[in-house]
């Protein structure tokens, strides 16, 4: 676990949305020394109200201008789609020289949601913690939830260095690795990391419930056959994930494409009984496994570390989003 910072990198942090990845934010950056103040924006009474008795930060408040007034550090925690209403909210109450940032799941689209609505005294860096769970709101988050996962910056080529370098020294005193990329491939390199294989479990899950000659408790009953693990994906939160999928169209577009011509390959190996394809396949893709448990980015435990383990460690068991 990264250790507690002697000086705070930001006098003020605003995080404007309260959720599992705000939440996250406000716990790690207290918990760390990241931010002198937190002031926190959620949209309803209710959950300003739930962050509050959390004691996730200092001033609460369901006005966007508000909650930005004389903050050193701004991060949007909202759903994508949400970003041009919040751009244009705090546009005129940014303190000069601030960091704007995001934690959005895809970068080009929320780039053109908030850059165009920022004055120029303004720092906007967007960012992707890779790191989260399927649960939602306020109680959701947990201090360790970046520790030893990635960050990824998605810099325009005029972002002020300085900027930058503060933004992540934040993000790695939140346990983050760094890495900077294009936006572009940034949603490229998660429509297959991330949302194609969301895509794939809400099918799934779908499919499962329209059978009709498998009933519903025989799915509930023997989904430790493989069905439970999609599961999980596909109770991922349906206001997020049906934003990801309209502003990322064009790469989880182009990479369904791929998907459906590799699956319609291994249904020729079935059909065909080409025993060696799939055994080739299956012992290709065992490696890759292998090779995510090395990067320390899984845990190699049989089961996915569910043998054992408390409810509680489970469902604080991270997934790559
Ligand atoms: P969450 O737990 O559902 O929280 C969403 C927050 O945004 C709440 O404070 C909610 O306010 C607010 N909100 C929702 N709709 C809004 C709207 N239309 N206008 C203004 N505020 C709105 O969401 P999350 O999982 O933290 O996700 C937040 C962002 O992080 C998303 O952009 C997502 O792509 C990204 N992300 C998520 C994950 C993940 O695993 N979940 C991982 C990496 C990045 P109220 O509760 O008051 O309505």
């Amino acid at each position: 676990m990264t250790k507690s910072l002697q000086n705070p990198v930001f006098g003020r942090l605003a995080l404007i949305g309260i959720g599992l990845i705000g939440s996250s934010i406000a716990r790690v950056a207290r918990a760390r020394n990241l931010a002198g103040q937190i002031a926190i924006y959620s949209r309803s009474a209710e959950t300003i109200a739930r962050a509050q008795d959390l004691q996730l930060g200092d001033l609460y408040s369901t006005d966007p201008a508000e909650a930005v007034r004389d903050a050193d550090c701004i991060i949007i925690c909202v759903p994508v789609g949400a970003s041009t209403q919040i751009a244009k909210a705090i546009a005129p109450h940014l303190k000069p020289g601030a960091i704007v940032s995001d934690v959005g799941s895809v970068k080009r689209a929320v780039i053109e949601q908030i850059q165009p609505h920022l004055p120029d005294n303004v720092h906007f860096i967007p960012a992707h913690p890779v790191a989260g769970t399927e649960k939602s709101g306020p109680d959701a988050g947990f201090e360790t939830l970046f520790d030893n996962r990635w960050c990824i910056l998605t810099p325009l080529p005029e972002t002020d260095q300085q900027a930058i370098e503060t933004l992540s020294r934040f993000w790695s005193g939140c346990g983050a690795h760094m890495e900077q990329m294009d936006a572009d491939h940034h949603d490229l390199v998660l429509a297959i990391t991330s949302h194609l294989p969301h895509l794939i479990a809400y099918n799934i899950v779908g499919t499962a419930n329209d059978l009709e000659t498998v009933t519903q408790s025989e799915v509930m009953k023997y989904s430790a056959g493989g069905f439970r693990d999609f599961t999980r994906l596909a109770a991922s939160d349906p206001t997020m994930w049906r934003d990801v999928c309209l502003h990322n169209k064009d790469a989880l577009l182009e990479m369904l494409a791929r998907f459906s011509e590799d699956l319609s390959a291994l249904q020729r190996a079935i059909r065909w009984s080409k025993g060696d394809e799939l055994f080739d396949l299956f012992t290709h893709t065992r490696g890759i496994r292998r090779a995510i448990i090395d990067a320390g980015q899984e845990v190699d435990l049989p089961d996915f570390g569910r043998q054992g383990s408390s409810p509680a460690s489970e469902d604080k068991r991270d997934t790559l989003k």
